[in-house]
C-alpha cells in the first residue's frame, strides 16, 4: 500500500504576453501579479487561488 499523500502542487505554466507577444514562464497559482518581463504588462493576477491569466496560455511546463 503507498502512503503518499496526493500534495496540490502549483504548476508553472507558459504565458504570452498579450502585448508584446514575449514568452514566460509563470506559476500559475502566484501569490502576487505576475507582470511580463518585457513590457511590464499584467500577465497574471492572484485571486487567492488559480491566478487569472490575463495573457494567452500556451501550456504547462512538466
Ligand atoms: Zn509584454
Amino acid at each position: 500500500m503507498s502512503s503518499s499523500i496526493p500534495q496540490p502542487k502549483s504548476k508553472f505554466v507558459t504565458v504570452k504576453c498579450p502585448d508584446c507577444g514575449n514568452e514566460q514562464i509563470a506559476f500559475n497559482k502566484p501569490a502576487t501579479q505576475v507582470a511580463c518581463n518585457v513590457c511590464g504588462a499584467t500577465l497574471i493576477k492572484p485571486t487567492g487561488g488559480k491566478g487569472l491569466i490575463r495573457g494567452e496560455l500556451l501550456g504547462e511546463v512538466q
